[in-house]
Formats: C-alpha cells, sequence, structure tokens
C-alpha cells in the first residue's frame, strides 16, 4: 500500500481500477519486413486491419456526439483523412517498395504530412497538423494491439490518471464511466478541477509523479476531500473507504430533499445560487441540482475545435442553453481564450508568459472580427431569453469602455440589418484583476453588474501561478488582501446600486460562503455538484452570525490565522 498527498480538488471518494492516460505517444523505430509477397500481404492487411477498427471507432464517436456538432465534425474530418485515397496509397507503396513495417510507414506518412502543414505560415494549417498526430496514433493503437486506449472506449468504470488532461480530452469523457481523476499537473482552479467539480468527480490534482507509480489495473482509493491517494490499499483502508462512500451516498440522497426549499438564512435573507457552466448541455446538470440560472457561461469551449467559430455556432450553442434554462438568467462570458484556456492553440496565441499576456479581452482587441461574431450572437440570443453579457479579465477603465464600444458598434451594424435583439441588455465585467478591485469606483457607473473572478483575482495578486502545483500552497484565497479587495468591490458596488456576485471557486468552499455572505454578496455562481452543499449552508446559518464572521476575519493578519478562526467557527 502506497499513500500519496496530492491538491483536493473535488470531493467524494472513488475506489476502483486505475486507467493510465499515456501522453508521450508512440515512437516507432525504422523497421523492415521481409520482402517475400507473403510478409508483404500480411503486412498490408495488417494496416488495413487498423484502419477499419479506427474507422468504426470515429464513427462511433461520431455518433455518440451528435449533439455537440462541434466534436462530430472534428472526428468526421479524422475519419475522412484516415479513409483518404491518396494517403492509403501513400502508406501501401511504404510497405510494398521499401517493406517498412506498417507502424513505420503509417508513422513516416503522417510525420511527412504533419511537417509540411506545421511549416505553413497560416496558424490554422499548423493547428491541424495537431490533428494528424491524433490519426497517427490512433492507427498505430490499432497496429500496436490497443496499448494505448481512446477514452471514449472505456468499458469499465476507471479512476483515470495522467500528467494532465487537456480540454479537448476532458469534452469527449465518458462521465459515466470516470469515477476520479488523478493528475500530477494543477491547482484548485485549473481546468480539470474546474470540470471534476462541474461533474461531481471526485478529483486530486498536483500528485507528484502519479503517472509513474501508478499503472493501469492497480486499485486505487481517491479521497478528493483530502487530496489523497491510496494505491494498492490494505483490506482495512477499503473498508474504511467503503463505509465512507455509503455516507457520502446518504448524505446526497439528503442534500436532495432541499432542492425545491428556498435558498434563504434562518433569518430570512435569500441568496441567489447560479451555476458555472462550460458547455451549453451543462445547463441541464445546473438545473437538476437547484441552480436558478447560469452566473457564468465560459465561452472558450465554443473554440475548442475551431480557431474562428460562425456566428450561427456561437448562436446554436445559446440557443441550446436558453432552451434548458426555462426563462432563468444566462450570463454570456465573452471569449477568455489564453493561459489556462489555450486549447492546444498555442500557435495560435504564441505567449511567453500566457498568464500576463495578449489573452481573453486583449487577444479580442487585437482580433476585432473575432470578437464581433460572438457579440453578434449574444445579441441575436438576447431577443430569445434573459441574457447578460459579461466581458472577462477587464484592467482599466479605458478597456471596459474599448469593448462597450464595440458592442455598441455591433448593435448598430444589427439594427441596421433589421434583426431583433434586446436593447437594453444588461453589461457587466469580471473584477478578477487588481487593478480594476483597487479602481472599481472608477468603473461601477460604466456596467450593469460586477462579478468578481476570485481564481484570477488570487492569482493575479498574490503573483501565484493558479494551475502550478509546486506553488499551490501559496495560493491563499484567505489572504488578508483577497478579503479587503473583495470588501471593496462588495462596498462600492452597494453604494452605487449596481449588481455584485460571485463566480470564482472561493464561493464553493463552505467557510468561505459564509463570511462573503456577511462581506454582502447575495449572489454566487458555482459548479453544479457544489450547489445544494452551498444552500446546505445558508440554511443554517443567520445573515447576522454570516456578519460578525466577516467582521473577525477582517481583522485576521495572516492567512493562517484566517483559517484557524474559520475553522474554529465553521469547522
Ligand atoms: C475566475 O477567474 O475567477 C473565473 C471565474 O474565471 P476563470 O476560472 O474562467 O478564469
Ligand atoms: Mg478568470
Amino acid at each position: 500500500m502506497d499513500i500519496k498527498k496530492g491538491i483536493p480538488v473535488s470531493s467524494g471518494v472513488a475506489i476502483g481500477e486505475a486507467f493510465l492516460l499515456d501522453h508521450e505517444g508512440y515512437r516507432i523505430p525504422k523497421r523492415f519486413i521481409s520482402n517475400h509477397p507473403k510478409a508483404v500481404e500480411r503486412e498490408k492487411e495488417r494496416y488495413r486491419d487498423a484502419v477499419e477498427k479506427a474507422i468504426c471507432e470515429l464513427q462511433d464517436i461520431e455518433e455518440k456526439n451528435q449533439g455537440n456538432k462541434d466534436i462530430a465534425i472534428l472526428f468526421m474530418g479524422h475519419r475522412f483523412i484516415i479513409e483518404d485515397p491518396g494517403i492509403q496509397e501513400e502508406i501501401i507503396e511504404k510497405i510494398e517498395s521499401f517493406y517498412y513495417t506498417a507502424e513505420y510507414a503509417v508513422s513516416h506518412t503522417m510525420h511527412k504530412h504533419s511537417y509540411k502543414l506545421k511549416s505553413l505560415p497560416n496558424d490554422y494549417h499548423s493547428k491541424r497538423s495537431i490533428d494528424l498526430e491524433d490519426i497517427e496514433n490512433r492507427l498505430l493503437k490499432h497496429l500496436l494491439g490497443g496499448q494505448r486506449e481512446n477514452l471514449c472506449n472505456l468499458k469499465n468504470p476507471v479512476i483515470l490518471v495522467a500528467k494532465d488532461l487537456t480540454p479537448s480530452e476532458t469534452v469527449i469523457l465518458p462521465q459515466d464511466r470516470i469515477l476520479a481523476f488523478i493528475t500530477e499537473i494543477g491547482g484548485r482552479t485549473s481546468h480539470t478541477a474546474i470540470v471534476a467539480r462541474t461533474k461531481g468527480i471526485p478529483a486530486v490534482v498536483g500528485v507528484n509523479a502519479a503517472t509513474s507509480q501508478i499503472r493501469t489495473g492497480d486499485i486505487v482509493i481517491v479521497d478528493g476531500g483530502k487530496g489523497i491517494v491510496i494505491i494498492d490499499p490494505e483490506p482495512s483502508a477499503l473498508e474504511k473507504y467503503r463505509l465512507q462512500q455509503k455516507k457520502e451516498q446518504v448524505r446526497q440522497e439528503k442534500l436532495k430533499t432541499l432542492l425545491n426549499l428556498p435558498v434563504e438564512t434562518i433569518d430570512g435573507y435569500t441568496i441567489t445560487l447560479r451555476a458555472n457552466i462550460e458547455e451549453p448541455t451543462e445547463v441541464k446538470i445546473a438545473m437538476k441540482n437547484g441552480a436558478t440560472g447560469i452566473g457564468l457561461y465560459r465561452t472558450e469551449f465554443i473554440y475548442v475545435n475551431e480557431i474562428d467559430p460562425q456566428e450561427e455556432t456561437h448562436l446554436s450553442a445559446y440557443k441550446t442553453a436558453l432552451k434548458d434554462l426555462k426563462g432563468n438568467k444566462l450570463i454570456i462570458r465573452t471569449l477568455d481564450f489564453g493561459a489556462d484556456k489555450n486549447f492546444g492553440l498555442e500557435d495560435f496565441v504564441g505567449e511567453k508568459n500566457p498568464f500576463l499576456g495578449c489573452r481573453s479581452i486583449r487577444l479580442c482587441f487585437e482580433k476585432p472580427d473575432l470578437f464581433k461574431k460572438q457579440l453578434r450572437a449574444i445579441l441575436r440570443a438576447s431577443s430569445l431569453g434573459d441574457v447578460e453579457i459579461m466581458f472577462p479579465m477587464i484592467s482599466s477603465l479605458e478597456e471596459l469602455l474599448r469593448a462597450k464600444g464595440i458592442l455598441e458598434e455591433v448593435k448598430q451594424d444589427l439594427s441596421k440589418e433589421n434583426i431583433s435583439y434586446n436593447k437594453n441588455i444588461k453589461v457587466g465585467m469580471m473584477v478578477e484583476i487588481p487593478s480594476v478591485a483597487i479602481t472599481a469606483d472608477l468603473l461601477v457607473k460604466e456596467v450593469d453588474f460586477f462579478s468578481i473572478g476570485t481564481n484570477d483575482l488570487i492569482q493575479y495578486t498574490l503573483a501565484v501561478d493558479r494551475i502550478n502545483e509546486r506553488v499551490a500552497p501559496l495560493y491563499k484565497p484567505a489572504h488578508p488582501a483577497i478579503f479587503r479587495l473583495i470588501k471593496r468591490v462588495v462596498d462600492i458596488a452597494k453604494e452605487n446600486h449596481v449588481k455584485v456576485s460571485m463566480c470564482g471557486e472561493m464561493s464553493a468552499e463552505s467557510h468561505y460562503l459564509v463570511p462573503l455572505m456577511g462581506l454582502g454578496l447575495r449572489e454566487f455562481s458555482l459548479s453544479s455538484s457544489i450547489i445544494l452543499n452551498a444552500k446546505e449552508m445558508i440554511r443554517k446559518i443567520t445573515m447576522r452570525r454570516a456578519k460578525q464572521i466577516a467582521q473577525n476575519l477582517l481583522n485576521c493578519i495572516t492567512h493562517e490565522e484566517a483559517l484557524e478562526y474559520l475553522d474554529k467557527e465553521l469547522g
């Protein structure tokens, strides 16, 4: 038995077989077959067999993703390349004329095309070279006997172990077959952590050497609440955690009884709980968990397979979200691309220091056509439901005014084209950079709402990379600077009668939720799986006590003191 400690990012206990996701790809040495015609025929047959299996696999993915057009199209493209007669001939020719093994012929051909694409000056083409690598790996997997499994093909539920999970991997995860995640990379607000919390999957990140110490098939326990991973557990540990799992199931059932009860404190203060989503299909999960709308729609996923999605692609995603929202609010955040949300498009952004670089709203200013397509679609969606628009990563009044100016231009274009939209659409901004928290009094008159993004606000205030496990202990939500900044933003919003909410992950932790309410916040947007926990906490407390706790917390002079105090008060 081996016990490892990582960063707890999504609570719950999972016990099961590990599945190691290999990210290294295959290295295929140059090998030859005999020049005997039978050997050549056999090798060609191996290749054709791999092609057939890969095509079936891709058709299966396409079918399963009919509801998600972007993913279906991406994999259809992969299938077309595998079926391409030119590519097939090239590979067969290498087997017949050079007596290459099927693996080497595939690898050689795909590398050649990938290299050609990479060397084209156009960003789009260089990005497509990643697709060829993916196709190569798929064919090689079948040739080499399926060592590198595809996530979609998982038959039994597993605990997924990886260095890191890419966003495109997380979107196609078969949720019902993933018991838990373990990754080596990441922090509390890294992408994998957010996805795990949204889907309610236990997860521990920042587990050093997980991929070298855990092998596929090992029995593993994951305690997502404590950040513990136990490899090859002893019977007593298994017994203990099975009991804990049962208790957790009972608790989840109990939480469901809160679904139709109001979200209010004992002394009658109403709190609004909305959900954060990354894909429109997650609205259903959010509503099932008691959300009353979406407080943050991270639209980056619309760009996961396409650098520059069309207005209609945006609109169709927004319509899907609105359909399931049944009249509730949808706050759409404009593209926040870059840094943690680069989706393999580093070439496109080309950043050395991505969190501080040309990302998010800055990138939108650099590419106004791309930005305007999204704005047009959001405005069009606003005629179909309660839609609000939110700008991310605003760092100054000038930026806010510039974004609003572009929005105004787009509105005028739509008016000229007689396309309907809500002329009074509410416009808000994320407060996630210290400069705007400090100068909130200058920006407040220009917005309908502030939404505090603590994931980035903490990162930028404390200068701690939010996805770097090495500095994870320095990522301190209870640092006095953070509470002071939040208080300032809330006070200024209230004085100016502007709405203020929080969509960062800080409020997902119940011992922070209470003082945040005490500071004056009444609206939160959380991962869906947390909503009922938050509701339970809110219904157990008075606002009077929350205010006292907030006041006492503001008097704590270190993060450690604040944590100790919160532990004592709230457990
Ligand atoms: C944040 O920064 O707090 C936030 C909610 O946005 P994201 O996690 O998408 O950066
Ligand atoms: Mg952010």
